[in-house]
């Protein structure tokens, strides 16, 4: 792996789902570029009025922390990629992958109960098709809580398949990314809380026998 590209809908998703993964794969040198869909968080918020600006340089703070070299944010609203459309958003991602020419790509899963995050992960596979892009490898992430609540809607388990290893200081990382989104970093015993993230990394480590790691479901590698 040399560029991987991070596609995401919220800002948050990229640190729930793969944080330690890009600290640990920016310090080995592989070139991280995060592409995230939204720029406000207007599903959470009384107002129903996003973050904007705010959210903007939380997604930048928390991408400097982890190590990612580029990060572009579009400005579509939060919970409402259903209406900008499937197509558009296939044409969104696949322009990021021609200019930045990523041989792997990270997407949420179509585990996720959250639509934009299904949105997500499927524009990514339609941009990263074998043939038509350089992309030679897709994994999917686990968000906990929209994945947890998918499992619990009854849709398809998230079904990983690549375990990353992790030292504590990539956990670390994880946690100060997780840090710069504020509000998003809940109390336990959520899934979202500093404990939960760390619950579930040493879940993930001790399902293979190390001590930490994150799970990827493997959409699919091209072998050399
Ligand atoms: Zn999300």
């Amino acid at each position: 792996m040399e560029r991987l590209l991070v596609v995401t809908a919220h800002g948050d998703d990229e640190t729930l789902g793969a944080g330690g993964t890009i600290a640990r794969l920016a310090d080995e040198g592989v070139a991280v570029a995060l592409l995230v869909l939204t720029d406000d968080d207007g599903s959470r918020t009384a107002s129903g009025t996003g973050g904007g600006t705010k959210r903007v340089a939380a997604i930048e703070q928390a991408a400097g922390i982890l190590g990612v070299k580029q990060v572009r944010v579009h400005g579509f609203g939060d919970n409402r990629l259903d209406t900008i459309g499937q197509l558009e958003l296939n044409k969104v991602v696949e322009r990021e992958v021609r200019q930045f020419e990523p041989d792997t790509v990270f997407a949420p899963s179509l585990a996720d109960l959250n639509l934009d995050h299904q949105l997500v992960s499927r524009a990514a596979r339609v941009a990263g098709r074998p043939g038509r892009s350089p992309v030679r490898e897709i994994r999917c992430f686990e968000i906990r809580s929209a994945t947890d609540a998918g499992e619990a809607a009854g849709l398809p388990t998230f079904h990983p398949a690549c375990w990353q290893q992790l030292a504590e200081e990539h956990l670390d990382r994880k946690l100060q990314a997780l840090r710069a989104y504020g509000v998003e970093c809940e109390a336990w015993p959520s899934a979202r809380s500093e404990r939960g993230v760390r619950a579930l990394a040493e879940y993930r480590g001790s399902q293979v026998g190390v001590p930490l790691a994150e799970a990827f479901e493997l959409v699919r590698r091209v072998l050399p």
